[in-house]
């Protein structure tokens, strides 16, 4: 992965849980879509998506819509509707059949930027480092994200907690401060 890539889709993610007042987990991606003015529609109500694909995004006009698929579960719906606001917020330009369901490393530069602006946005490493998180299965319940997606992010923590450099941008650190709140909340449970 080209790191211009990775840290442009983190410090999106960042942006937005700022831009969009995110104080609590687990992040709700609907609501930030709400505000920005998106509308997020079911497949089921439209029947839009291809077989293959778990959510697309649309402009008419100066309009964006988000379709996902609706017949996964909860925590892949919410992955799904951050993904596609990672499109939106990355400006990409959007190809159909781009939108795969699996994580897959042959995955266009653009797809994985989206995928990673969505863990980041669902499950900050800030908040789950001063929560002392460290399990897929933690992770997965706080953030309420799927097994699989909270695999990927309990290794990529193993990463960022060997390197013990959290809360060195002004961005993260800007995160963190609407977290604050929510954080001593849950250290006092
Ligand atoms: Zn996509």
């Amino acid at each position: 992965m080209i790191y211009g890539v990775y840290k442009n889709a983190r410090n999106a993610a960042w942006q937005c849980l700022i831009d969009y007042n995110v104080t609590e987990l687990p992040v709700k991606p609907s609501r930030i879509a709400r505000v920005a003015g998106i509308k997020v529609i079911k497949n089921s109500d439209v029947h839009e998506l291809e077989p293959h694909e778990s959510g697309s995004s649309t402009l008419e006009g100066n309009q964006w819509y988000i379709v996902y698929d609706d017949e996964n579960t909860k925590q892949r719906c919410r992955f799904t509707i951050a993904h596609e606001l990672g499109h939106i917020f990355l400006g990409h330009e959007l190809k159909k059949g781009y939108h795969t369901r699996k994580f897959d490393i042959t995955k266009p530069a653009v797809e994985q930027a989206a995928d990673i602006f969505a863990s980041r946005l669902l499950a900050p490493a800030c908040v789950l480092w001063t929560l002392d998180v460290h399990t897929a299965a933690e992770i997965a319940a706080l953030c309420d994200i799927s097994n699989s997606a909270a695999q990927i992010r309990a290794e990529r923590m193993i990463e960022l907690y060997s390197r013990n450099r959290f809360l060195t941008s002004p961005l993260e650190k800007a995160v963190y401060k609407n977290f604050e709140g929510y954080i001593q909340k849950k250290k006092a449970e």
